[in-house]
């Protein structure tokens, strides 16, 4: 069956629900009719500040929200990025087929090294979209499902591919990104053009998979709305509300047209009451799953250590045809 594989980093204390919406569900989805890989990918932490003790413990708490998401360890191998040397040696690899001004132009680094100013951003910030190529290509990925802001890592992804195969010989199956409509882009709730972020969105734009319910309900009552009393979908005029109605939409199965019709004549506040009750419901039970896993750190890691076992098997075959194609030595 085809391959499907994706990564999360461990950058929170939780994810959010544009994780959950835009990526996490479909993973969960995908494990039907695919061979599915996904990776907690703390090599990419490490491309912002850090401290060693937060990364070891929230890459075990992105885990468990992964399996208490619905990922099954059965059927799906999950794993960290770190325990599999091969992302890093790919990712050397296709460094050196990347060119400069190609890595500069992704807007991913322009936006995330702006925030310090682009000199004190590390190399591996730079080099990160090459890293997830790697990531991708080592498992001969069909299908990778992402938000809409990965679409241009995505595309560098497809030109390494390609390039390497058409240099090299066939080795990489050229991936296509599985990209939602919807839940592509969840917006900060706070500044609703703004995509909902760990790093970058105020306590108050964001809902945490992990957050208890008062919380959740009081970010989603004072989530910014728009002028006017109608819950309508409108990009331009009501960033707002249409965040909120396709989260309603995507969480209740309802299409975005019966919402509308729904709340005719009765303005916001019911609307986000039942948003923010749809929201608990469905993180409550994940929360309390993640926080069952954590419990037990021992089988957490021996779950992880049945994912690294697999995926290894995977990257270490992929590895061994590249380094043979760019001509290296056989490994004494
Ligand atoms: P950071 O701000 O540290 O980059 P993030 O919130 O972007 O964190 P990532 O771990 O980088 O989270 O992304 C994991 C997955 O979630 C990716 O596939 C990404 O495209 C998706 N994603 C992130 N934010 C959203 C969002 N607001 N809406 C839909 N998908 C999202
Ligand atoms: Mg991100």
């Amino acid at each position: 069956s085809p391959r499907v594989l994706s990564g999360i980093q461990p950058t929170a204390d939780s994810f959010h629900l544009g994780n959950y919406l835009g990526a996490v569900r479909q993973y969960v989805a995908m494990q039907e009719g695919y061979d599915a890989f996904y990776c907690v990918v703390d090599l990419h932490a490490i491309t912002v500040d850090y401290r060693p003790e937060e990364l070891r413990r929230r890459s075990r708490v992105a885990a468990a929200q992964l399996f208490a998401a619905g990922l099954d360890p059965e059927r799906s191998t999950v794993f960290v990025q770190s325990h599999v040397r091969e992302h890093t040696e790919l990712a050397w690899v296709l460094i050196c087929l990347t060119g400069m001004g190609e890595a500069g132009r992704m807007t991913q680094f322009k936006d995330k090294s702006a925030k310090h100013g682009e000199s004190s951003a590390s190399v591996g910030l730079f080099t990160y979209p090459v890293l997830q190529a790697a990531d991708i290509l080592l498992y001969q990925a069909n299908k990778v499902p992402v938000g809409a802001d990965q679409k241009q890592h995505l595309e560098l992804t497809r030109d390494l591919a390609q390039r390497f195969n058409h240099r090299f010989g066939e080795t990489f199956t050229v991936p296509e990104p599985h990209i939602v409509k919807g839940v592509e882009k969840i917006t900060d709730l706070q500044e609703p053009t703004a995509k909902m972020s760990k790093s970058s969105s105020s306590p108050a734009g964001i809902l945490d998979l992990l957050e208890q319910p008062g919380p959740l309900r009081k970010k989603v009552m004072r989530a910014v709305t728009d002028t006017g009393s109608e819950v309508l979908a409108d990009d331009d005029n009501k960033p707002g509300i249409t965040n909120l109605l396709r989260i309603q939409s995507a969480l209740s199965g309802t299409p975005i047209g019966e919402l509308e019709a729904r709340y005719v004549g009765q303005g916001y506040g019911t609307f986000k009451k039942d948003v923010a009750e749809l929201v608990v419901d469905t993180f409550t039970p994940i929360r309390e799953r993640t926080e069952k896993l954590l419990a037990d750190e021992t089988e957490l890691d021996r779950m992880l250590a049945v994912g690294a076992a697999r995926a290894r098997a995977v990257a270490a075959e992929t590895m061994a045809k590249v380094r043979d194609r760019v001509g290296f030595l056989p490994t004494p």
